[in-house]
This record gives C-alpha cells, sequence and structure tokens, in this order.
C-alpha cells in the first residue's frame, strides 16, 4: 500500500492522476511537496500561508499539487470536503462531486457523516489518511491538510485551521455535541457554552447539566465547531444512534 506524504500526491492519486490545466514548464523541486519533476502551475499571487510549502522560495508546483490547487468552481477542489483512505471503499460522493474514487469521498455540509466516522475511527492498519473540511469554499483545505497515519493522534485541515485531536477525544465532544442539539440546543450556545437562559428548563436544562461540562474545554475551539458543523437537523438522529455519550 503506498505511504502518502503529501495530501496533494493522496488526492491526486485517487482521483486517478487527473491532468492539470497547465501545462509542464521546466524541472525542479514542487515549492509545495518539495517533490522533483516537472513542473506545472505557479502558485497564485494570493497565496499568504509560507508555512505549508517545502520550498520557500519557489512558486512552481508539480502535477500533483498543480492539478489539486486549480480549476475553477464549481470544478474545484476547493468547493468540497473530502475524505481519502485506503483501508476501506468509500461511501459515493455527494452528486455532482468534481471528482470521485473508490477510496475518495468528496461531500459538502449535507452530510459530513463520513468524515465523522472516519475521525471517530481512523484506519487501524498504520495505512495513509486524510480529511479536509472546506466550510466556506474560498479556501484551499485538501493541498494543505495532514497526511495521518494510524489511529491514534490526526490532523485535520478546516477552512485556513489546522485541528488536531484523538479519535477518543472526537467521539467525546462529537457524542456530547450531538446529545445537546438533539434536546434543541443551537450550535452557538454550544459552541460559546452560553445558551439564553430562557432556555434552560425542564428536560432540556437537565441535558444541559450532563453534557456541557464535558465540553466546557472545548468552548469557542476549532474542534467543537467542527463536530457542530457535522450534524444536520436530518441525521442528528442517526449520529444520536452511532455516537453515544456512555
Ligand atoms: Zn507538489
Amino acid at each position: 500500500m503506498t505511504r502518502y506524504a503529501h495530501a496533494c500526491h493522496m488526492v491526486w492519486d485517487l482521483a486517478g492522476r487527473p491532468d492539470p490545466t497547465d501545462k509542464a514548464r521546466g524541472d525542479g523541486p514542487c515549492s509545495l511537496c518539495g517533490v522533483v519533476g516537472a513542473l506545472h502551475a505557479t502558485i497564485g499571487g494570493n497565496f499568504t500561508d509560507y508555512r505549508k510549502l517545502a520550498v520557500i522560495t519557489g512558486v512552481r508546483m508539480c502535477v500533483a499539487c498543480s492539478w489539486t490547487l486549480g480549476g475553477r468552481p464549481p470544478r474545484a477542489l476547493r468547493m468540497w470536503s473530502m475524505v481519502a483512505r485506503l483501508d476501506r471503499a468509500a461511501p459515493p460522493s455527494q452528486p455532482g462531486a468534481y471528482v470521485t474514487g473508490e477510496y475518495l469521498h468528496l461531500t459538502n455540509r449535507r452530510d459530513l457523516r463520513w468524515i465523522a466516522a472516519t475521525l471517530a475511527a481512523p484506519p487501524a492498519d498504520g495505512s495513509s489518511w486524510l480529511v479536509a473540511v472546506a466550510e466556506s469554499g474560498h479556501k484551499h483545505t485538501a493541498p494543505f491538510t495532514t497526511v495521518n497515519h494510524g489511529d491514534q493522534r490526526w490532523s485535520v485541515q478546516l477552512d485556513g485551521c489546522d485541528i488536531t485531536s484523538t479519535p477518543r477525544q472526537w467521539r467525546a465532544v462529537l457524542s456530547r455535541t450531538v446529545a445537546l442539539r438533539a434536546a434543541g440546543f443551537a450550535a452557538d450556545a454550544i459552541e460559546s457554552g452560553q445558551p439564553p437562559v430562557a432556555v434552560l428548563t425542564g428536560e432540556r436544562l437537565a441535558a444541559w447539566q450532563a453534557h456541557a461540562p464535558v465540553l466546557r474545554p472545548y468552548v469557542n475551539t476549532p474542534l467543537l465547531h467542527l463536530a457542530t458543523l457535522m450534524i444536520t437537523k436530518e441525521h442528528v438522529g442517526d449520529y444520536l444512534t452511532t455516537y453515544p455519550t456512555d
């Protein structure tokens, strides 16, 4: 099984190695991943995240990075959230997905369940996997996400932000968030830890007392925001069954 060092190579491979829009012009190290080979596109003028560059003085990119960062919406990867994992075939991507592959799942806010499931139980065989979540669709996430190996500590990219956690921590945060969403609390009340006093009565108050203390260390963190993003009204029942709080 291929061990991937860089997200662009994993996504490009699993998408079937599509051609980038820019033709090759010369050879050298890719400024984004560092692999030496034919160079295609240049990094756009708006690029500012120099922490992510393998070659900080470079501007040209290899075929994989050129394709992953290329395209124009809606035919652009940055519009999509995704899971790439090699140990299990992916569920079908959302209709209209830009690309897809047996081990590549493209989705959006309508259904992030394969993302939630992968973060809760990543591949246990040590194989490469990655998750990128595009909330705004304005920022590239997949090219900058970390390729994880193993089922312990992981990192995912959410818009411009790296989020690091563990499957165990994720299951705790997600299950409590689901319980509070199901009890009727709004996502922003959960994320801020401050629901309006008027809603804290009866069964809802009991739910808050049961679950909010577990989420207290995560108030206003990207991890808690990621958990609330997963949960749609349509799938809250499914999440409740899949992620019990005990
Ligand atoms: Zn590259």
